[in-house]
């Protein structure tokens, strides 16, 4: 198929639930997204570390951040000579426990908020109660 008759089905279907949601007095959920860098030539600036996203994979190479930032970041990493990995994914926060997901998982989370107006208030899973409690994803 041409993609730009499957990205115009999906943009149709996609104001098609825009337009329930709204007929049916809930909030759209806005769509983040976020970027994993993998450093290679330079190692974690301070800034990097302090815009990180909590919660998500933080190592002396690998963090997450805002696309903005992440990009930033792989443009200083190749200037000193390096090759940095870079991988963008929809993120979505449980709005019980804060958990962060990603991809799939984030999808599926975006989805369930939209689907009522109680749907932020909807677990994410077994140690969902648990992990709302002790704030392990605060
Ligand atoms: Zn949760």
């Amino acid at each position: 198929m041409d993609p730009r008759i499957a990205l115009r089905r999906q943009r149709a279907r996609r104001r098609e639930i825009r337009t329930d949601i709204a007929r049916a007095g809930r909030k759209e959920a806005q769509r983040r997204w976020i970027a994993r860098v993998d450093l290679d030539a330079i190692p974690m600036p301070a800034w990097a570390a302090e815009r990180r996203i909590p919660g998500l994979t933080f190592t002396e190479s690998a963090v997450w951040l805002r696309r903005r930032d992440a990009k930033f970041l792989c443009r200083l990493d190749r200037a000193a000579g390096g090759s940095p990995g870079y991988a963008e994914t929809e993120m979505r926060r449980c709005g019980v426990c804060h958990r962060p997901l990603l991809g799939e998982d984030a999808v599926y989370r975006r989805r369930l908020d939209e689907s009522a107006v109680t749907g932020r208030m909807k677990s994410c899973g077994s140690e969902c109660a648990e992990a709302s409690k002790d704030g392990r994803w605060r």
